[in-house]
């Protein structure tokens, strides 16, 4: 399972940040994560609660994940547009192919809460 493997990433993130901010208990992990990731919010979230009980530091933590909507810009015309599904890029206004992501792609740790 793909949203496995990220959650153990980011209980290394928060177990190494937790570490060195002295925090004996995390309480709030917040992701920010976005939609051409692939990564499913149900699956996110059953990950995150198999892996915290496990750990010392994260019993009961919550996980709260802002996810971030695609949006890509037109290299043609420059218009900004909400990208549909697949990996092709393209401009619903003038029909050009290759667009920018300029988000969508999110995949990070954005803060941790503790004492
Ligand atoms: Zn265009």
């Amino acid at each position: 399972m793909h949203e496995f493997g990220i959650m153990e990433s980011v209980v290394e993130v928060v177990r190494e940040e937790a570490a060195r901010a002295g925090l004996r208990r995390v309480e709030r992990v917040a992701m920010v994560v976005g939609e051409r990731t692939a990564v499913l919010p149900e699956a996110l979230e059953l990950a995150w609660e198999a892996l915290r009980d496990g750990e010392p530091f994260a019993p009961g933590a919550r996980l709260e994940v802002e996810w971030r909507q695609a949006e890509a810009a037109c290299p043609a015309c420059g218009l900004r547009y909400h990208p549909e599904g697949g990996f092709l890029l393209v401009c619903p206004g003038c029909g050009a192919l290759g667009g920018e992501l300029l988000a969508g792609e999110e995949l990070r740790v954005a803060s941790i809460e503790g004492e």
